[in-house]
């Protein structure tokens, strides 16, 4: 009894400690609490956007009414690549190490520098959530950037994640660099909903391309859960459409 007493007490130490030693360059934020994504706006004048922005991050998405294109607007150029995983505090998060992926998006071209985890979905079908998203995070020439996203629904095992998903990095940790085919975590539909949107993290900066696959792909239970077990939830909920254009190809 006293043993377990003594491992509650250093567990709560240690959260202590983790919270009074935020980074010196950005204020804490969290998703609960305080510091949770209803406050994001008001821990720092930097993450004004977070609680004024209009065109802001995730969102709910009803295909049927998205406005059809013809033609394709994007075309993913993906091949195995390594990637070193981090557990940042917020998701796991794997950093590419080279630049070999890329998206062309209407005639510019974005290079894969990262991708991600939330759970449950950030963005909405039809007002309902997925049980997680996967963010792909792309950067152009520029600075401009441009989020694939893809729904992740309970199913098979995913081989091409298992090797991340088989260690995953407990907080402040990271891996050494594994091999990642990052099509393989793509579903084979790619029917997109297209709009501009925001980071769905502090700063919540505007102007960033969303590109979302409406097929999801799968991961097994297990997986789902070796990543709960460590973000329970790391989602921000869904904001107002506001006068945007969804677009469908
Ligand atoms: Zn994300």
């Amino acid at each position: 009894m006293k043993f377990t007493r003594y491992l509650a007490l250093a567990g709560s130490l240690c959260a202590a400690l983790a919270y009074a030693a935020p980074p010196s360059d950005a204020p804490h934020w969290s998703y609960h609490g305080d510091s949770g994504p209803a406050h994001w706006g008001e821990l720092s004048s930097t993450n004004a956007a977070c609680r004024d922005g209009k065109a802001q991050s995730p969102i709910d998405l009803h295909p049927a009414s998205a406005m059809h294109k013809h033609g394709r607007e994007f075309t993913i150029h993906y091949r195995p690549a390594s990637f070193t995983a981090v557990n940042n505090g917020h998701t796991i998060q794997a950093s590419a190490i080279d630049t070999s992926n890329v998206l062309d998006l209407r005639s510019n071209t974005y290079t894969l520098k990262q991708f991600h985890f939330h759970t449950p979905s950030e963005h909405e079908i039809n007002g309902a959530h997925y049980p997680m998203e996967l963010h792909l995070v792309h950067q152009d020439s520029h600075g401009s950037l441009t989020v694939l996203g893809v729904f992740i629904k309970e199913g098979k095992a995913n081989a091409a994640l298992a090797r991340l998903f088989d260690h995953l990095p407990v907080e402040g940790a990271s891996m050494p660099p594994v091999t990642i085919d990052p099509d393989a975590l793509l579903p084979r539909e790619r029917r997109a909903l297209i709009y501009s949107g925001s980071l769905t993290t502090p700063p919540c900066t505007e102007q960033v391309n969303w590109i979302m696959l409406e097929q999801p792909i799968e991961l097994s239970k297990a997986q789902i859960d070796v990543f709960r077990r460590l973000f329970p939830d790391d989602h921000r909920d869904v904001n107002p459409l506001n006068n945007r254009e969804v677009d469908e190809e």
